[in-house]
Formats: C-alpha cells, structure tokens, sequence
C-alpha cells in the first residue's frame, strides 16, 4: 500500500507532531538517506545513540528504535517533516534491505555458541553492538513487572533483601534498586556480558532497570516497577546474571 508522507503525518498525536518538528527544525536529523521509496535517518534525541527511523512509502509502513509504544513517535514524525520540507537533505543512495533484527535464532543457541558469537561480534563490532544492547533494553525495559505470580511479585522488606543479598556478592541496594557494577578485561567483553545480559531479560521475561556500559564497566539495576520495589524476580534475576560469568 502507498503511503504518503502528509497522511503519514495526519495519523500522529497533536503533541508527537508538535515534538517531532521541534527534533527537526533543531537539526536534530543526522544522516539521511532515500532510495526506491524508502527513508532512512538517524534522530538524535537522549539516548546516548540516534535512533534509526525508517519509513516505507511503497509498503506503507514505518519504524523507529525508540521505546514509544504509540503509532507514530516524534522520530517518525520529524523524519516525515525534513522529507517534506527539506527534501535536500537526503542523500539518494541504494539502501540495504534493512529488515527488523529477529531475536529468535539467538534465543534457541546454546550458551555457548552464544558466548562464542557474542565474544566474536563484540571484538569486531563492538560499536553497533553497544548501540543494539542499549536499544533493546530500553524497548523491552516496560514489558516486564507486571502479572505472574502474585508472591514473586510482591515487595520486600529491607530485612529479606539484606538476607538474600549474602547469596549475591557484590549486589546492593542503591537508589531503591538492586544494583552491582561489573568490570572487564577490555570494553568489548563488557558489551558482550551486557548483551548476554539483555538475551537473558528476553528468555526470563524480566528485565534490568538500567543496563549501562562504560569503559570496561557494566552496571545493572534491577526493580520492579509494578510492585514499586524490589521482588523476588529482581534477586531472581541479579542471580542468573551472576551465573554469566
Ligand atoms: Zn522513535
């Protein structure tokens, strides 16, 4: 289905279009592309990376690395704005078959022959994978809390916490959250241990508040939101990442 830009448009919330054409008239587009039909722009906005927005307008359709759960986000938005009224500023090129990254093959591996990929991308690739570990948490980062069991959910006290806390060297309480500071040999085994991280949210169905990767460091922040504390699939969690190393 063809797909206009204006109706495009049209489909975004008031408040969305306002954000979106502030992100463009403050140049906030970087590296824009066409080609057959398709956009592709990265939009600079708080993450510490752009996020990648492309837009289909021979498919009809459209998508963004942001967490926004709406139908259109600000980033969409603003990339539809500059194709409309700073066409310029794209650059025509051939453009990859840029397909969403399916997490499936990767949940079936072994972990082993997980680790062996994960070391070996990490070496070669550890800017893009730094980039795709911080995305994923952030979209996945809201799914979880919510539901299960009612008793795995439930907060604990100050006291239960501090009894599990033996169990887990190194794991304290910062902020309300359940945190340690991890550290590595080299950045890319810290972005390979945070992406192994982020595969074991995905399996587990509970994932970290907070993942950060810093120069031969990784922090990771487990709470849940729902429960307005820490649980026992937060301690649950911290002890399966543990279990990485
Ligand atoms: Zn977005």
């Amino acid at each position: 289905m063809r797909l206009e830009l204006e109706s495009l448009l049209a489909l975004a919330e008031e408040g969305v279009l306002e954000r979106g054409r502030r992100r463009f008239l403050q140049g906030a587009i970087l590296e824009a592309a066409r080609g057959r039909g398709r956009l592709q722009a990265r939009v600079a906005g708080s993450s510490p990376f752009p996020y990648r927005v492309e837009i289909d307008l021979r498919r009809g359709g459209w998508r963004c690395t942001c967490p926004y759960r709406g139908l259109i986000c600000k980033h969409v938005v603003a990339v539809a704005l500059a194709a409309l009224e700073a066409p310029e500023i794209f650059v025509r090129r051939r453009l990859g078959r840029a397909s969403p990254i399916r997490l499936e093959p990767f949940l079936t591996l072994s972990e082993e022959e997980l680790m062996r990929f994960l070391w070996g991308l990490a070496e070669a690739r550890p800017g893009p994978l730094h980039e795709f570990a911080h995305h994923w948490l952030e979209r996945h980062r809201e799914k979880c809390g919510g539901g299960g069991d009612r008793n795995m959910a439930d907060p604990l006290s100050e006291a239960q916490i501090q009894q599990e806390l033996v169990r887990l060297p190194g794991w304290a309480v910062v902020a309300g959250r359940l945190e340690k500071t991890f550290s590595f040999g080299s950045y890319s085994e810290g972005v390979a241990f945070a992406v192994k991280v982020a595969l074991l949210a995905e399996r587990s169905d509970h994932h970290p508040d907070s993942l950060e990767i810093m120069w031969r460091k990784v922090r990771v922040a487990y709470v849940t939101h729902s429960a307005g504390g820490i649980t026992q699939l937060d301690l649950e969690a911290a002890a399966k990442v543990e279990a990485l190393l």
